[in-house]
């Protein structure tokens, strides 16, 4: 009983404790909580991401948030099948109402994710810049944001988001459930804080994905907002790699921006800890993100500028350019020997066009330089005679494949034509050079293997093989195909 009374005292002074501690104060106890050997990383469906959730879900019923659907903040899941019993993850969610009798059922969300990656052998993950650090910072701009709901034209749904780390499952799951509400089209604008904790260290805020916002240098300059933190603002998503809770919203069509300050931080160390993190910096962003929000609330006309990063948007019809080197070898259907290739290289335009969800009609405007040995007869290569060709050449192909937004991987087969500008033989020793006519007009066979990775670059293997002769000649020299690899690496603008 005893022990009773003294736990309630406790738990009744550490409440108004934390409400009478300034915001620095709080961000630092919420972050050294989260962060803490005792959560044991929060790896996302185990019972160390629980107690995340249930320290969250307290900090949000002692300040008072309204619970979005069902009069309850958890959104339990499991992948692919949201609801469902058994189920191992969990999202909370809660609504900040707006005033405005219109804008009110128009929402900004603001996530962060608060899953870590747990246990490695006997080292605890902790996470604190990832992301104990965007989820403290969410804590509080939810706490201000409660108290100065008046402020707020826009509603503002706050999202504590489960398993990003080991595939967006959270973000994934609140875009599944906000379809199922039809509120989708009503999101105007998402924020993900990831990775705030190392403002001094990074020198500025990133916020990325500014161009998908229409008025963002009044909408994102500190200046305008009240705050004296330096900010970059970076027109889209770029990176190639990490993806944050932001690609669910933004391949829905909905403009998002990723708040963070960057990797500077031990990435998926065991040392991201809660000792390293700049808490004067996580109070100001904070701050700004407070100031942001009630701004973007109050914003009359669109917040989006209908623009979308490449990695979260590939648009039906593309245009590229690319560059590699190839391999040419010259065959001899009807001789016993071998040519011998020899590095040329190749470079131009890619077009492509999105037929459906696994099929991309690619094609190429290559300017290609091949280069290959011929021997005569049986003479030995220092004998024999090169052969250069310049050429125009237009590789077609069908593309089968996974074209997920920032990642593809395809095969491709097709046809091509090549418009041969020029060639020549040289070398042969002390034989004389053929009589040769080179076949301006070449055709063939395609196929190719390719990756696409952030939405930009993509890597492609290619085989030519030539149905027609290369050259014609009257004295001797065998008839042959042209085979050609070759690597490029293409970039989409
Ligand atoms: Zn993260």
């Amino acid at each position: 009983m005893k022990k009773t009374i003294l736990l309630i005292a406790a738990t009744i002074i550490c409440g108004v404790s934390i409400a009478q501690d300034t915001q620095r104060q709080r961000l630092e106890k919420h972050l050294y909580t989260l962060a803490s050997d005792s959560l044991r990383g929060r790896a996302a469906g185990t019972d160390d991401g629980r107690r995340a959730t249930d320290y969250i879900r307290q900090q949000w019923q002692r300040m008072g948030m309204v619970p979005l659907w069902n009069n309850n903040y958890d959104d339990p899941f499991i992948k692919n099948q949201p609801m469902s019993s058994g189920s191992n993850f969990c999202n909370l969610v809660g609504v900040i109402e707006g005033n405005d009798p219109v804008l009110k059922k128009e929402y900004i969300v603001i996530g962060a994710h608060y899953d870590h990656v747990g246990v490695k052998g006997d080292k605890i993950y902790n996470g604190a810049d990832d992301n104990a650090s965007g989820s403290s910072c969410v804590l509080e701009v939810a706490r201000q944001l409660i108290k100065k709901k008046n402020e707020l034209k826009r509603s503002v749904i706050i999202c504590a988001f489960d398993a990003e780390e080991i595939g967006l499952y959270g973000s994934t799951q609140m875009v599944s459930q906000l379809k199922a509400h039809n509120m989708l089209d009503k999101v105007k604008l998402m924020l993900s804080v990831d990775m705030v904790g190392w403002y001094n260290a990074n020198g500025y805020l990133e916020m990325e994905g500014s161009k998908t916002i229409a008025d963002s240098k009044e909408l994102l300059s500190p200046d305008k907002l009240g705050s004296d933190l330096k900010v970059k603002l970076v027109p889209f998503e770029n990176s190639l790699f990490t993806a944050t809770d932001t690609e669910p919203f933004a391949e829905a069509g909905i403009a998002t921006l990723a708040v963070t300050t960057g990797l500077k931080s031990p990435y998926h160390k065991p040392e991201d800890d809660a000792d390293l993190i700049d808490y004067d910096g996580l109070n100001r962003i904070t701050d700004y993100i407070v100031a942001l929000t009630i701004k973007a609330s109050q914003h009359d006309g669109n917040i989006a500028s209908g623009n979308l990063a490449k990695k979260h948007h590939q648009s039906k019809f593309e245009i590229g350019v690319s560059a590699g080197y190839n391999h040419c070898n010259l065959e001899y259907p009807d001789a016993t020997f071998e040519g011998k290739p020899y590095l040329g290289f190749q470079s131009g335009i890619m077009l492509q066009y999105k037929i459906s969800k696994n099929f991309n009609l690619h094609a190429d405007v290559l300017y290609s330089y091949t280069h290959c040995h011929l021997p005569f007869a049986n003479d030995a290569y220092s004998q024999g005679f090169g052969m250069e060709q310049h050429s125009i050449m237009i590789p077609t192909t069908l593309q089968l494949g996974i074209f997920k937004t920032g990642f593809g991987i395809h095969i491709g087969l097709g046809c091509y034509y090549a418009r041969v500008m020029g060639g020549d033989f040289y070398g042969g020793g002390s034989n004389t050079l053929p009589v040769y006519d080179i076949n301006k007009n070449q055709f063939g066979l395609v196929w190719n293997i390719g990756i696409r990775i952030g939405g930009h670059w993509q890597l492609n293997g290619t085989n030519c093989i030539q149905f027609n002769k290369t050259f014609n000649t009257t004295n001797g020299l065998p008839e042959a195909n042209e085979n050609i690899y070759s690597v490029s690496l293409g970039y989409y603008f």
